[in-house]
């Protein structure tokens, strides 16, 4: 809401194409922005529009002093060529820190903007007093968005940080070296009880559908929520086996934990765009 001379902050974003997951990624982050506050608007193109036709919007958003936060919904169609779209987005507006400017100050640890799942992961730890400093942290993926960034922070505060992917020898016998273990690839409770140290501080960022009734059986055995599963045809689970919570000191839910976490940073980012821009506006 805004008052006479004061605009209120807003948040563009950018959705290309039908994927339904997207499409509530999106939904969810602008019915935050309106209990917050802060205007937020979405641009809906389609799943065959040009790289070129794409730039050509964000150039509108960028040059657009109503809006201060630009976020585009990814993965973004293969089709299209995501590395250019990011360059193109005003930095100062790239409230998802995903502009090579601003990756680059996460790097040498003068962070512009924080991408938003590992900004609140770090929230995450900090608030529940997980000591970092010192601590063997594990990053499963190494991912734009989570696992590279994710390493650049718990770096700049102190942990011996190890990044994992699908080429890594002997995966479960690395991760039981953790204190921390971040999570992110995208495969339904892949992480065992044999991946973890007993006490480690697990953190699960995958968000995966199990549409497969039989797959449910196996990672619950005796599942409780059949009803939710035959009203929806899926359930949300993560990377993470629940069996981990028997022997992790922490362990964060999905769904829950992470994903909310990661929505409350964009909201943090796009309000520190706003500030920002307007404490080096001319007009
Ligand atoms: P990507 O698909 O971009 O990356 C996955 C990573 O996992 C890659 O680095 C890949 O390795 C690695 N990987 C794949 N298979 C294996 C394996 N068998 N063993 C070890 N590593 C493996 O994923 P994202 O980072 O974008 O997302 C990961 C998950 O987190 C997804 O489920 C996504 O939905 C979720 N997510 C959740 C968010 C939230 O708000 N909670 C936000 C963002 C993502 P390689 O590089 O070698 O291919």
């Amino acid at each position: 809401m805004a008052t006479a001379g004061h605009r209120s902050p807003k948040l563009t974003a950018v959705l290309v194409g039908d994927d339904p997951a997207s499409a509530i990624y999106v939904r969810t982050k602008t019915r935050t922005c309106e209990g917050l506050g802060i205007d937020s608007e979405t641009i809906e193109l389609p799943e065959n529009v040009s790289t070129k036709d794409l730039i050509g919007y964000i150039d509108e958003l960028n040059t657009n002093k109503g809006v201060d936060g630009i976020l585009v919904q990814l993965p973004l169609p293969s089709g299209v060529d995501t590395e250019a779209v990011l360059d193109n987005i005003d930095p100062r507006k790239d409230v998802d820190g995903l502009h090579p400017h601003n990756v680059g100050l996460l790097v040498q640890g003068r962070p512009r903007f924080v991408p938003a799942t590992p900004g609140g992961i770090m929230q995450m730890l900090d608030r529940r007093g997980i000591e970092i400093e010192g601590a063997n942290a594990v990053i499963i993926g190494r991912s734009e968005i989570v696992g590279k960034p994710m390493a650049s922070l718990l770096m700049h505060r102190n942990a011996t940080v190890t990044v994992c992917h699908s080429r890594t020898r002997d995966l479960p016998a690395v991760c039981r070296s953790a204190d921390i273990l971040v999570v992110a690839v995208g495969r339904d409770a892949m992480v065992t009880k044999d991946f973890v140290k007993s006490g480690a501080t697990v953190i699960d960022v995958g968000i995966n559908r199990v549409a497969a009734r039989a797959r449910v059986e196996d990672i619950f055995g005796e599942y409780s929520d059949w009803e939710k599963f035959n009203q929806r045809g899926y359930i949300v689970v993560g990377d993470v086996h629940p069996e981990v919570e028997e022997i992790a000191g922490a362990l964060t839910p999905v769904p829950g934990g992470v994903g909310p976490l990661t929505i409350g940073m964009l909201m943090s980012n796009t309000l520190e765009a706003a500030a920002r821009l307007r404490a080096t506006s001319t007009g």
